[in-house]
């Protein structure tokens, strides 16, 4: 806290510009309460509208979230043995299902709790212990965590595209309509990336009308769905009342949602500490590599060099010899600037490859660059708590740095540009091993996570559209040509 600011100004300043909410006990989560202090403030003021919905969704989970009366109630209706119709004022709840990566988490996490807001449902999440290891609870006084005997968590892994429950499996069997739906205590939503057209039909004006009447939606998605939902007329009007800077979705509902716990925050404040703190300017440099086996790739090694040192993101290197001709003034040496790259990567090679370079060789801006990367997993391990407590704290640090480059395709790198509310370049995917990519990057159009698997389907007129350019703030990717963003 500086000495000429104003207390409110610097609370004001913790809880992201009113996004946040006093009141949590600041030693369980210390992320909530120190986070402004790593990073800047966002250029992204959250809108009045989108504060005074978190607020009224708060109260909601609080007044219907676990182990209160209307949960209970509402849990009834899924008992075999139920009698009587669902409580026309009960709570309604959304249900997401763990799956896939954390990455994919984090994005379809926050895609699900916005529909939970437009839809005035609660949100709740599976994840076990897992997840409470890995976050702090966003909401006071409540929890957004599946409760573990919930009633149709022993089904769960039967849950699948063809179950009988399925959404898009009842629309094709013309299962579903206006009467049928009024009975149902619960269905389930295929979201994730393999959905199909009967899947995809969630994204209609009808079916959301429909699915109003079904209390509890199980939803498995791994997927940033928030674009689409942009497109459904009875969700347009709100939709950009909460977010009046449309490519702000992800950035917002992350920073609100996502607090990592204490073990992470530790694992987060100790590195950038360490390697990023006394540096003018940190650099970050996320390298994913579908493909584990393949190991360094001279294209890519090319690609990442003429990303960083075209875009001008890190100094090109002094030619042999040259940097003998002359020793630098004191001026020289005082205006240098020392850089503190951050490569996350599940392997060392390019991080090797870097760190040699900017050692054997000087900069032709005399700047001075330390290349840093906090662990090399190998590949993903998901079921393991330390391997996702690393990945968690490296997509934070990440979304620390002053200028940040990214991999195409990745969730992790989304993540990272989504919390720390930049643009960043990405690295654009090879499509073969043969050729270098020209360009070898481009710069993100908003911090905005991409829809990889959005549909296309024109709800009214029944029949395939190109959704990407229906309204000027749906596009198609920089990374995916069709996915869909916000801009
Ligand atoms: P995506 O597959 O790139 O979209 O990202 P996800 O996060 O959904 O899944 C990839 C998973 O692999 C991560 O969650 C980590 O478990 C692991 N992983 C990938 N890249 C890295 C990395 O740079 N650092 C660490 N620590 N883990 C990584």
């Amino acid at each position: 806290l500086q000495r000429d600011q104003n207390p409110k100004d610097s609370v004001d300043v913790s809880l992201l510009g009113g996004l946040l909410v006093p009141g949590f006990n600041k030693d369980m989560c210390l992320s909530r309460y120190q986070s402004h202090l790593y990073r800047k403030a966002s250029p992204y003021k959250p809108s009045s509208y989108l504060i005074s919905k978190l607020r009224a969704y708060e109260e909601l989970h609080k007044r219907c979230g676990p182990g209160t009366k209307p949960y209970s109630n509402a849990e009834r209706l899924l008992k075999p043995k139920q009698t009587g119709d669902p409580e026309p004022e009960g709570c309604k709840y959304v249900v997401w299902m763990e799956f896939s990566g954390l990455g994919n988490r984090i994005i379809s996490i926050a895609s699900a709790f916005l529909y939970a807001m437009l839809t005035d449902r609660v949100l709740l999440v599976e994840g076990g212990e897992q997840f409470s290891d890995l976050f702090c609870e966003p909401f006071l006084d409540t929890t957004w965590l599946l409760p573990k005997d919930f009633t149709l968590a022993n089904q769960f892994t039967g849950f699948a595209q063809h179950s009988p429950r399925c959404h898009g499996e009842m629309l094709k069997r013309k299962l579903i309509n206006g009467s049928s739906v009024l009975s149902l205590s619960y269905l389930y939503l295929h979201l994730a990336h393999d959905y199909n057209d009967h899947d995809k039909m969630f994204f209609c004006e009808e079916d959301q009308s429909l699915l109003k009447n079904v209390p509890w939606l199980i939803m498995r998605t791994n997927n940033f769905f928030a674009p689409s939902l942009f497109l459904i007329p009875s969700f347009e009007e709100e939709l950009g009342l909460m977010f009046p800077e449309k490519g702000t979705v992800f950035h917002h509902l992350g920073r609100y949602l996502f607090h990592p716990s204490n073990h992470v925050w530790g694992l987060i404040t100790r590195y950038y500490n360490a390697y990023l703190a006394k540096a003018d300017e940190r650099i970050g440099l996320q390298i994913r590599v579908f493909d584990e086996k393949s190991g360094v790739s001279p294209h890519v090694t090319k690609q990442i060099l003429s990303c960083v040192q075209n875009e001008e993101l890190l100094p090109k290197l002094s030619k042999p010899g040259e940097e003998q001709h002359k020793q630098p003034s004191e001026d020289e040496e005082e205006g240098s600037k020392l850089k503190a790259v951050l490569i996350t990567s599940l392997t060392t090679g390019y991080y090797e490859i870097l760190k040699t370079m900017y050692w054997e060789n000087p900069t032709v801006t005399r700047d001075v660059i330390g290349i840093h990367q906090p662990s090399h997993e190998g590949h993903q391990q998901t079921e393991k708590l330390m391997h996702n407590r690393k990945a968690w704290a490296e997509m934070y640090l990440l979304s620390l740095t002053d200028k940040l480059v990214i991999s195409a395709w990745s969730t992790f790198g989304y993540v990272a540009q989504g919390l720390g509310g930049l643009r960043a370049w990405i690295l654009y995917k090879q499509e073969n091993q043969t050729s270098l990519m020209n360009p070898p990057c481009g710069r993100a159009m908003s911090p905005d996570p991409c829809f990889h698997a959005p549909p296309y389907y024109d709800c009214k007129a029944k029949k395939g559209i190109d959704t990407g350019s229906v309204v000027p703030h749906v596009r198609h990717c920089e990374d995916i040509s069709w996915g869909l963003k916000l801009v």
